[in-house]
């Protein structure tokens, strides 16, 4: 059969069929297949959201079966202005997991690995930092220990249990001193992100950061919700501690708001949430232009991870990279297991090397994730209640 690229010109290839896999721990993989054999793999999902993630990428499907993969910026725009109500987790996650299966298909159809269609590497490796801790703090510095030793350097952990609105110093105190001690066991041996996960409200969120700055840590994450995103700018003026954010913004036009209200140093946009690599390219870019650093999102399985490591790969801001792998999360299931070629995910003395093979660089076990797909729990994440019995932020 003739493939070359003027035969693709005249006689483009087509999109065939869009399938969806759920799988635990709290996945979703899709399938995109083309007329020519060439099938692309990406992850859409939204964690707790699974189903309705998984309707979204069907109903975009009538959009595209029949449609050009190589045109993926005008199948972006149809998905994105093709509707009438856009933007949000569920529509731009599904985009996102569509996006990074048509750049599979690019790269495969022209035999090379997605950051060289993106203008090739700008780094040699990639920096990557592991999770340690649970949601609740306990036995970090057995995990760090055990992580270090694995040439691991770099890691984030939650900043603190539920905390409400005005809590109390007792709190306070036990927060601050599990980071005193893990600094006084490392000393500058490692670094640490602190995730505050939304938990904090904007009052104990300038306590937080007051107590936390004598020990130096990396960046503190989500110090407020991304709804309160206003606020960053004003805590950033009370903490040399760079702030980072941007898990729970969707689209270049929500993380405008924040680059230009300054306030940020580092931006995490998740390429399983935020339109896929094509759309956190552009929020790359525009970070960059910002003085802002890159850090993607990436709590999630192997064709999220690989998404996110093409564009650290092309972006000159890209600093770090989260990774799933032993994650708390996962329990039981482990990015790797969906995947037949591991060795392509080795983390070396706490970095990765750019993939090698054409498309994402992920050859995904199909077989596995069939029968996986049988048994997908109905993940949601846990509903936290404060002492009083309102709600709280997990
Ligand atoms: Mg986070």
């Amino acid at each position: 059969m003739l493939t070359g690229p003027s035969h693709r010109i005249r006689c483009p290839m087509k999109i065939t069929k869009l399938s969806t896999f759920r799988v635990a721990p709290r996945w979703m993989f899709l399938k995109v297949e083309t007329d020519e054999g060439i099938d692309g793999w990406g992850e859409p999902v939204v964690e707790g959201k699974s189903l309705s993630t998984e309707a979204a990428v069907h109903e975009f499907a009538p959009y595209l079966v029949g449609q050009d993969p190589m045109r993926i910026n005008d199948l972006w725009q149809v998905m994105y202005r093709g509707g009438f109500y856009r933007g949000g987790p569920t529509l731009m996650s599904a985009i996102a997991g569509i996006d990074q299966a048509l750049w599979d298909i690019k790269g495969k159809a022209l035999g090379v690995p997605v950051y060289q269609l993106l203008g090739g590497l700008v780094r040699d490796k990639m920096k990557v930092y592991s999770w340690v801790g649970g949601d609740r703090p306990s036995d970090v510095i057995r995990d760090i220990k055990r992580l270090h030793e694995r040439g691991f350097d770099t890691f984030k952990m939650n900043g603190s249990v539920e905390m409400g609105p005005l809590d109390n110093s007792a709190k306070v105190d036990a927060a601050i001193a599990r980071i005193a001690e893990i600094r006084e066991a490392f000393g500058n041996t490692i670094e640490f992100g602190i995730d505050f996960h939304g938990r904090i409200g904007l009052p104990m969120a300038k306590t937080m950061l007051r107590e936390l700055e004598p020990h130096r840590p990396l960046f503190v994450e989500e110090p407020v919700l991304a709804e309160q995103d206003e606020h960053y700018a004003r805590l950033a003026q009370h903490t040399s501690i760079p702030l980072a954010a941007g898990e729970r913004m969707y689209s270049r036009f929500e993380f405008k708001r924040v680059f230009e209200a300054g306030g940020l140093a580092i931006v995490q946009p998740d390429p399983s949430h935020a339109g896929g690599i094509s759309e956190c390219l552009k929020i790359a870019a525009m970070a960059e232009a910002y003085d802002v650093a890159l850090a993607p999102h990436c709590p999630l399985g192997p064709v999220a991870l690989a998404a996110c490591l093409h564009l650290d790969f092309v972006s000159h801001n890209a600093v770090l990279q989260e990774q799933s792998i032993g994650i708390h999360y996962n329990q039981g299931v482990e990015p790797l297991d969906y995947v037949l070629n591991p060795e392509d995910f080795v983390i070396q003395d706490g970095y990765m090397l750019p993939f090698t093979k054409p498309g994402l660089g992920v050859v995904m076990n199909e077989a596995h994730i069939r029968e996986a797909s049988l048994r997908a729990p109905d993940w949601r994440n846990p509903l936290w209640r404060h002492e009083d019995g309102s709600v709280a932020e997990w």
